[in-house]
């Protein structure tokens, strides 16, 4: 087929001649397919959504060339997997494997390393291999989205939820290797999955939990989904934000459908809301609480309606607690301070009887108002967390992108303990943050009983190179303000990787060098991820890549 389409020329990674570069893809080509492996030499489209590239980060917080891939591979079975891998060996190529690159706000389908090799699993890889009704579990491939699962169960008339993320366009398995979170009593996703399939970077073939008992006449095990600490060491967990193996099927354990009730409360006044926090970690802790629900602050309700923040305000900087008070005025929930949504779950009388005692708790707070779904016009954001949190999924967190014009968004995820001293440090720690940096602040907090996932999402202008920036500045500061009192990110956009990795140093970065020693054994070539969630192989340690 000649050489490849090469008029704009693709960037390959680093150390890699444009000659040997040419002649590995060559190569590929020819073992799984001139069509499925893609150079990267069209001009870079940042796309919308749902036709999001896989070629680099869409949200492109630095230049939208600098987190780019050199070419796409699409396999279409785990045998081409093995292949990819086995190829990436032998030409010493970074690859990097996505799920459906739906990542938004943590890096999309960007490689860490310029010109690393995109293995793009879920263009071809997309089936809901097993979906078992009376196990109530299913083994999907990494193309399966939400909203394909979703539709699977229904197609079958199965009485089955899903749990979904705020955004339903993403990978079942990429999001749950990537420890997302979603909004049933089934939210924590990691938590739920049940078996693994992996190929190694050594390219050999891995199967986990009870999968790694062959079943009977050569079938999987029929266990594989039902237990899953099985036999030894439980690795899993070392598969998930790694760079340790590339999974190409994994289980998950599914919700029977069942009677639940959403509903908002509204708070009067900031000032309470460190007793917000503490109100509702013994309800989280007893059980009370049906799922994680999520505390948001009013400003919340006026981007995830779509609204413009030019309606409310002009000029640059952000806006003004009394502009929020003055546009939010006009809102459903009115002039208010945060909103607690939640949802319980069980038979009518047993709903109405937890409401009860949350009621009760949050009496204790002066001007809390409850809202149900009939109490908030249709299109109340009320309505759509009745989806998520029923397992259906839905895209109406992307409306908070007509905030500014060719809004891109980063996530700022910091954990805090469930305890309003705390959640309250950590409040001031972001705001002062975002005054400094003069961005809008949204924060959506995710408590626990424990724990309280604090996602603030940072909305900047993708065409304003000062504004990314200070994007860049605001959150390599937060990192760092959080980390010195303790508080460190569940998960980050790629760029900040390896500080995040950095902070979490307790003794002479321990757990950074076992996650090495893991790389340098699995990966003696260092060819999978380089420096995923700050993991450096080898041959790149030390040697100036991290951030
Ligand atoms: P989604 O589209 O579900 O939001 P992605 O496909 O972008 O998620 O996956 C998120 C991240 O997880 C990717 O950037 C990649 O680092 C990692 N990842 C995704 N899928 C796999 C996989 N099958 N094997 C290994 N790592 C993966």
């Amino acid at each position: 087929s000649g050489k490849p389409d090469m008029d704009i020329l693709p960037t390959p990674p680093l150390g890699v001649s444009q000659d040997v570069f040419a002649a590995s893809i060559e190569e590929l080509r020819r073992s799984i397919g001139a069509e499925n492996v893609v150079v990267n030499d069209q001009p870079l489209q940042d796309g919308w959504y749902l036709e999001s590239p896989n070629t680099h980060d869409a949200f492109h917080v630095i230049e939208q060339e600098e987190l780019v891939c050199s070419a796409v591979v699409y396999p279409g079975s785990t045998e081409e997997v093995q292949i990819v891998v086995k190829w990436a060996n032998k030409h010493l190529m970074p690859i990097y494997p996505i799920s459906i690159g739906r990542n938004v706000g943590y890096g999309g389908a960007a490689p860490r390393i310029p010109g690393g090799v995109v293995i793009d699993l879920g263009q071809r890889m997309h089936s809901v291999v097993n979906l078992d009704g009376e196990n109530a579990s299913c083994i999907v491939e990494p193309g399966v989205t939400y909203f394909t699962l979703y539709e699977e169960i229904q197609m079958r008339g199965l009485p089955l939820w899903i749990d979904c993320p705020d955004l339903g366009g993403g990978s079942v398995l990429g999001n749950a290797i990537d420890r997302g979170v979603g909004y049933t009593p089934a939210g924590d996703h990691f938590a739920n999955h049940c078996g693994m399939e992996i190929v190694l970077p050594n390219g050999e073939l891995l199967r986990t939990g009870m999968g790694a008992l062959p079943g009977k006449d050569g079938q999987d095990n029929s266990t594989w989904q039902s237990f899953q600490n099985a036999y030894g060491p439980k690795i899993d967990g070392i598969f998930s934000q790694s760079n340790f193996g590339i999974v190409t099927k994994m289980g998950f354990w599914l919700l029977h459908d069942m009677p639940h009730q959403s509903y908002c409360i509204t708070f009067e006044r900031d000032e309470d809301f460190a007793q917000i926090v503490d109100t509702i970690k013994p309800l989280a802790q007893k059980g009370i609480l049906g799922n994680i629900p999520q505390l948001r602050h009013i400003i919340q309700e006026l981007n995830v309606t779509g609204q413009r923040k030019s309606t409310f305000h002009t000029g640059s900087g952000p806006m003004t607690r009394k502009e929020i008070r003055q546009a939010a005025k006009d809102l459903p929930l009115g002039d208010c301070s945060w909103i607690f949504y939640g949802t319980q779950y069980g038979d009518s009388a047993s709903i109405e009887r937890q409401l009860d005692i949350i009621k009760k708790a949050f009496s204790s707070i002066p001007g809390n108002k409850f809202l149900f779904p009939k109490d908030v016009p249709e299109d109340h954001y009320l309505h759509s967390r009745v989806q998520v949190c029923s397992g259906v999924p839905i895209l109406r967190e992307l409306d908070w992108l007509n905030w500014l014009p060719n809004a891109a968004h980063l996530f700022f995820s910091p954990i805090a303990p469930t305890r309003g001293k705390d959640a309250q440090t950590i409040h001031e720690i972001v705001t002062a943050g975002h005054k400094k940096y003069g961005f809008d602040l949204f924060p959506t907090l995710c408590i626990a009983g424990r724990e309280i996932h604090y996602i603030a999402n940072v909305i900047f202008d993708r065409a304003d190179a000062e504004q990314k920036k200070r994007a860049v500045a605001l959150l390599r500061e937060l990192v760092h303000d959080c980390a010195k009192e303790g508080f460190g990110e569940y998960r980050t956009h790629l760029l900040f990787q390896d500080q995040v990795a950095r902070t979490y140093s307790w003794n002479d970065q321990a757990l950074l060098r076992v996650n090495e020693s893991i790389k340098d054994a699995l990966d003696p070539n260092g060819i999978l991820a380089p420096g995923r969630c700050g993991i450096w192989p080898k041959r790149f340690r030390g040697k100036g890549w991290e951030l």
